[in-house]
């Protein structure tokens, strides 16, 4: 198996002729044998294969909704040649044997790297650390502990996590919502919107003073923190001032807390239902802002499949997510990118590099030359489509963007020298 890619353009605007094989990037593209399969990139970008941070593959317990192999043709299909997998499985990811078996899925069924993030407490109950000791050192090498779906609310139960984690270089990766100022019930934004449709309102300080604590916390234990999700603009404020101080802390936001805003769910339409909820322009503006100064420093996609029984309820009782691996390009390149505000190395940087060093996935987040991995996505930037949620490849259809035009930027995946997704 031998791919030549003539006349691609790498981040940096050089153009440059790729020779992959499964074993990395190789030298020079005259040495290509005669059986090379060929791909003309005239015109398109190639950028190293994206990494997320923050997936639901819903296997092991719902399959209905998601399955290792359905989730990761999505995030092949949008770019993606490596995510990481949240524990929030039946049975929770919370010892080495769990963590082993959702590894041993991602070998067998993924169409990318599948990286196991481990829970950071038992049955994600808050109270007891799960086995982050053994799970690190399982074959599994877990990095990145998250209870998330659920915040770690207790402090003490926090710092012991952020310590444990230290000796062997984890990171604890947080889902901030303090659960008495956001409740299970809470669904929507905190503001006339919530007032106007009647729905439990979710205030913007509920996240922010959860990322206030931990921050400090992080500081206390000499540890590192990286805050899931971040939606708001005082949450934004708080890790600018914990990175000038020197606190090892690290922060995603998700695509649809880029473009999406609170008006959307006016029609309670339960796919606009999500945790934290979509917040209002002047939240919208700060993670654009902070995404763009690298205050958050990575995209994550919070890619949350539902089974549509688990959708079809009244707004405040259906399950909240949404899709994300497959449009999360296309929106930074609509949000960030074609309004100047990202160049192409920067998306590189989000998407690719930091969240690769967060998971410390030591063969993602590589340069594109002789001798590194050959995991990359060719990208069309000038390419637009109306999203059809019908065509997901994901087994769910919760797509929020369904019916919207966006860029359509993803041609071409290769993850480990293979084709993953061809357009
Ligand atoms: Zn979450």
């Amino acid at each position: 198996m031998s791919l030549l890619i003539t006349g691609a353009k790498l981040a940096d605007g050089t153009s440059t002729d790729l020779y992959v094989t499964d074993s990395g990037v190789l030298g020079d593209p005259s040495d290509a044998p005669g059986a090379a399969q060929r791909i003309d990139a005239a015109g398109l970008l190639a950028l190293p294969g994206l990494v997320d941070m923050h997936t639901h593959l819903r296997q092991p317990g719902r399959e209905d909704a998601e399955t290792v192999d359905t989730g990761t043709a999505a995030a092949a299909r949008g770019g993606f040649t490596c995510v990481h997998a949240m524990a929030n499985l039946t049975p929770v990811t919370d010892t080495a044997e769990a963590a082993e078996y959702v590894q041993s899925l991602g070998e067998r069924d993924g169409h990318c790297q599948v990286r196991v993030v481990g829970a950071v407490t038992k049955g994600l109950g808050g109270k007891d650390l799960a086995e982050l000791g053994r799970m690190a050192s399982s074959a599994a090498n877990v990095r990145v502990f998250s209870d998330d779906g659920k915040c770690v609310d207790d402090s003490l139960v926090m710092r012991r996590a952020l310590t444990y984690v230290k000796s062997f270089n984890g990171v604890v990766a947080q889902h901030s919502q303090d659960p008495r100022l956001a409740g299970p019930g809470a669904c929507c934004h905190e503001s006339e919107w919530s007032g106007r449709l009647g729905l439990p309102g979710w205030p913007s300080q509920a996240e922010s003073v959860i990322v206030a604590r931990d921050v400090q916390l992080a500081e206390l234990t000499d540890s590192r923190i990286h805050v899931c999700h971040v939606s708001t603009a005082e949450s934004v404020e708080v890790i600018r001032w914990a990175k000038k101080r020197g606190i090892k802390v690290t922060a995603e936001v998700t695509p649809h807390h880029l473009l999406l805003d609170t008006p959307l769910v006016a029609g309670y339409d339960t796919t606009f239902k999500v945790n934290p909820p979509l917040r209002t322009s002047e939240h919208l503006e700060a993670v654009r802002e902070a995404l763009a100064d690298g205050t958050i420093d990575m995209i994550g996609t919070d890619h949350a499949p539902h089974a549509r029984q688990d959708k079809d309820h009244p707004f405040d009782v259906a399950l909240p997510g949404m899709l994300g691996l497959e449009q999360a390009l296309a929106v930074v390149l609509e949000v960030m990118v074609n309004t100047g505000r990202l160049d192409w190395p920067t998306v590189a940087e989000r998407m690719s590099y930091a969240p690769a060093r967060l998971g410390q996935v030591g063969e993602q987040g590589r340069e594109l030359v002789v001798g590194e991995p050959a995991n990359l996505v060719l990208v069309d930037p000038s390419a637009r489509a109306t999203v059809d949620a019908n065509q997901s490849r994901s087994r769910s259809r919760n797509n929020p963007y369904h019916g919207r035009e966006l860029p359509d930027p993803v041609v071409t995946t290769i993850w480990r020298g293979k084709v993953t997704y061809q357009r």
